[in-house]
């Protein structure tokens, strides 16, 4: 689970007038800042900071027509009454749970609701959309300002409270208008660089990597699926910066080495010019990478290998191929119930999974049943399961241990059945695997087989005219330990090294507190890895790995060294595994692999 607490532990490299070295070059300045993090996405920026202020949502302001004025009203008034809808939910909650604190809380909801109804607040944002024709959102911005600063002028503590509760008050009304929360993430300078103390995967997708120059966040691990989502878009990111939100302002030069995990808040010219030459020379060596492309992935000793992609979001399709991809050897579904008010229903996931399938042409697309849980939220599914009175379901102590992925799947059948529907209507249009997320037993195996004979027999003409196959990820250190056992009811495992790697050694994957902790090479990994390698081996059934250490060069010789040939990661690691695994023959990657053998020295992988 991610953390909200503020990391402090970490200072930044130096302040603001000392000394400081950047790459072997000593530097004084009495305005740059150094900062570093977690590098989880290479790459190096120049650009304008673009600071998300949660408490404070920022919106764009527009004119609107004489004849619109109507309706930007009606569509106010929708959103106060989306408003106190949320409010009275929260009321009802906050009621059942009894206990000392409950009584505060209803008053201070209710003290919410009164700013919704008939109040001074709403007609002065009724008055500026009529009188000043500026759309709902900056309205309601102008007005809470407004009443912000009358407050705030009055030395009174009461009156003090209430500055937070307006400013609450209108963030959900601008929330609720505005339905996706960030889009102001559209209307941003070109290359700016985003730096938020917790940036989501829902936030990440929302980013369009021609626009958005990286990310930089307080919070954060580097197997996050935000620290993932930033490295398939190509964002170059560091997160676990603490203390950057506070230096940095909107507007404010940074630079970012997603690689080092370097942030550098107002540099010098001098700085600015020695990274710029970096930048250079990195996007020099993208460029000698992208022409291995055609290239095979074949080993010295004549072993092909075959490389797939992982993706995430459909402006990936493109990269994916472009990058060489055999295939899409996972394609994570979430992005499909992310930043949206409704569910979507069977027709429109067959509408986008099919363009997968059509897009690849022929190559096999791996499709992942949805894997909502840990730090993957979807606020629509969370909304729904309350209505299906599942609202603890995501939550709770431990997330990353609930009813997540195929277990709400298999406790939520309409969400299960909608999607197993749809794959199996792409499987027509092409070669579609089937992939379980977070399998732990065979009976969820055999229950889910039973789902899809149940869809396959209730799909018509468009049937495809056999079952695709069915595999399990093993990223449950108990799916590795039975892996004999499931490797005699599916066709396929996709080893999960990044949840492997979390559950196996109790370390939270997005919790950079313990980010340092977390080793995909640890022993204990590497023989659950071996475990369940072997057990699909004997089956005869094919085994790939789909985690994070596909994509690392360190850990491809070791991979190779067990039989595996088959990896998939994202895009933009493809070309660098590519020249990697043509540098190698079965001497090299068995010297490593003797190599991890030795438990008692981290690191345990030594290339
Ligand atoms: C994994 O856990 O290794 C994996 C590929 O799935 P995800 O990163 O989506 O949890
Ligand atoms: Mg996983």
């Amino acid at each position: 689970m991610r953390s909200k607490r503020s990391a402090h532990w970490w200072r930044p490299d130096s302040m603001t007038t000392e000394k400081k070295q950047i790459h072997g070059v000593k530097k004084e300045s009495r305005r740059e800042k150094i900062f570093r993090g977690l590098g989880v996405s290479p790459g190096i920026v120049i650009g304008p900071a673009y600071v998300v202020e949660r408490g404070a949502v920022s919106v764009p302001e527009y004119m609107i027509p004489f004849a619109r004025v109507t309706a930007e009203l009606a569509r106010f008034s929708q959103a106060v009454n989306k408003s106190i809808e949320q409010l009275n939910a929260l009321k009802e909650r906050v009621h059942n749970q009894k206990g000392g604190a409950s009584e505060d809380l209803e008053g201070l909801l209710d003290a919410h609701m009164r700013m919704l109804t008939g109040s001074r607040l709403i007609r002065g944002v009724d008055a500026r959309i009529t009188e000043h024709r500026i759309n709902a959102e900056a309205a309601v911005q102008a007005v809470t300002t407004e009443f912000m600063d009358q407050y705030s002028a009055i030395a009174d503590s009461y009156l003090a409270d209430r500055i937070h509760d307006i400013q609450d008050v209108g963030n959900r009304l601008i929330r609720n208008l505005n339905k996706v929360h960030v889009q102001s993430f559209t209307n941003l300078p070109r290359g700016s660089i985003i730096v938020a103390d917790d940036i989501t995967p829902a936030d990440t997708a929302l980013m369009e990597p021609k626009r958005i120059g990286g990310i930089v966040s307080g919070l954060g691990g580097a197997q996050s699926h935000t620290a993932i989502m930033a490295r398939s878009l190509g964002l170059p990111a560091s997160l676990a910066v603490a203390g950057i939100v506070s230096a940095a302002s909107t507007g404010t030069t940074l630079i970012l080495d997603g690689s080092e995990g370097r942030v550098i808040v107002d540099p010098t010219e001098e700085v600015i010019a020695q990274y710029a030459e970096l930048r250079m020379q990195y996007r020099k060596e993208r460029r000698q990478l992208y022409r291995q492309r055609k290239l095979s992935a074949t080993t010295r000793d004549g072993i092909d290998i075959t490389l797939q992609a992982n993706v995430e979001l459909p402006l990936e399709l493109e990269a994916a191929k472009a990058n060489g991809a055999q295939g899409i050897g996972l394609l994570r579904t979430e992005f499909m119930f992310m930043n949206r008010e409704t569910l979507p229903d069977e027709d429109e996931q067959y509408e986008t999974l099919a363009a997968f399938v059509t897009g690849m042409e022929g190559r096999p697309v791996t499709i992942r049943t949805l894997d909502i849980g840990g730090d993957k939220v979807s606020l629509v599914l969370k909304r729904y399961l309350e209505s299906q009175n599942l609202s603890e379901a995501m939550e709770g102590v431990n997330p990353a241990l609930g009813l997540r992925a195929i277990r709400l799947g298999l406790k939520c059948r309409p969400l299960l059945d909608t999607q197993l529907a749809a794959i199996l209507r792409v499987a027509a249009l092409g070669p579609v695997r089937i992939l379980l997320p977070m399998i732990m037993s065979v009976p969820e195996v055999r229950q889910v087989r039973a789902a899809i004979n149940q869809a396959y027999n209730k799909i018509d003409a468009c049937a495809p005219p056999r079952l695709p196959p069915l595999g399990a990820m093993i990223e449950v250190p108990a799916a590795a330990l039975i892996g004999d056992a499931l490797a005699q009811e599916v066709d396929f495992f996709s080893i999960g090294t990044n949840d492997l790697t979390q559950y196996a050694l109790a370390i939270d994957r997005g919790n950079e507190q313990v980010a340092d902790l977390y080793d995909p090479t640890h022993p204990a990994v590497l023989r659950l890895i071996e475990l369940a390698v072997k057990a699909a081996q004997k089956a005869g059934i094919d085994v790939n790995i789909c985690g994070e250490m596909a994509g690392d060069e360190r850990c491809v010789p070791y991979l190779l060294s067990l039989g595996i040939r088959d990896l998939s990661m994202s895009a933009a690691s493809l070309s660098r595994v590519k020249r990697c695994i043509r540098a190698l023959d079965e001497t090299a990657c068995g010297q490593v692999a003797r190599a991890s053998r030795n438990v008692s020295s981290a690191p345990y992988i030594k290339t």
